[in-house]
């Protein structure tokens, strides 16, 4: 599975930096799970990270210096670790899958939710994003030639497709691509007529949902 689109430079930068906020880290991470040219870009932004890092650190620091930075970073690592792990696992209802498909491994670690109908043809999931309850994320699953509600943005929207294709107007994208939208798109996402297609979408901002649509909107919280 090769992708044809794939995220931003701008972003995979700050993924590289580690900048992003949780719910865009989280669909950018399922992306790069299965696409060796962004993970192949990351790895290049990392090192030159590193290299202006390494330029910018007095030449005299001292051993014991830098041993302390090691240490605080490792603690930084240490920490993020544990609130993850402290996070309840349990009482809550198994996350189901569209026939045959499998989520993201990458999704186990996270809270999913069961699948919600909302009006004739869209499914959705919260993804309670572990340490980040603020993150908007949902699973999106929509079948054969259905079509998402038109709607525009107030902040960037970033989706990975998992299975299936569709098309808004600007483009296909198909399972493996990944779209940025932002505040100056304004798509209605149609899915192709030879099979559902499920997505996972991180949100800023909200969505302004035109039309009909915009009746859904209290119930999906975005
Ligand atoms: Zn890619």
């Amino acid at each position: 599975m090769t992708a044809r689109h794939h995220p931003s430079d701008e972003t995979l930068m700050a993924h590289a930096a580690g900048t992003l906020p949780a719910g865009p880290r989280l669909v950018v991470a399922i992306h790069l799970d299965g696409c060796r040219r962004c993970r192949d870009t990351v790895g290049d932004f990392e090192a030159v990270g590193g290299a202006l890092l390494d330029a910018s650190e007095p030449a005299a620091m001292s051993a014991g210096a830098f041993d302390a930075l090691l240490a605080r970073i490792d603690a930084a690592d240490g920490a993020v670790e544990a609130t993850d792990a402290a996070l309840p696992r349990a009482a809550r209802e198994a996350p189901t899958t569209p026939e045959g498909v499998a989520l993201p491994a990458r999704l186990a670690r996270h809270d999913v939710g069961r699948w919600r109908r909302l009006g004739p043809v869209l499914s959705w999931s919260r993804v309670g994003v572990a340490g980040a309850p603020e993150a908007n994320v949902v699973l999106l699953r929509i079948p054969a030639a259905g079509a998402a509600p038109r709607h525009g943005h107030t902040g960037r929207e970033f989706t990975q497709v998992l299975v299936g294709g569709f098309s808004d107007g600007r483009d296909a994208y198909v399972a493996g691509d990944f779209d940025e939208a932002d505040e100056h798109v304004d798509h209605r996402p149609v899915v192709d007529a030879d099979g559902e297609c499920v997505c996972i979408a991180a949100v800023e901002g909200r969505l302004r949902i035109h039309g009909i649509g915009r009746l859904l909107q209290p119930f999906i919280g975005l």
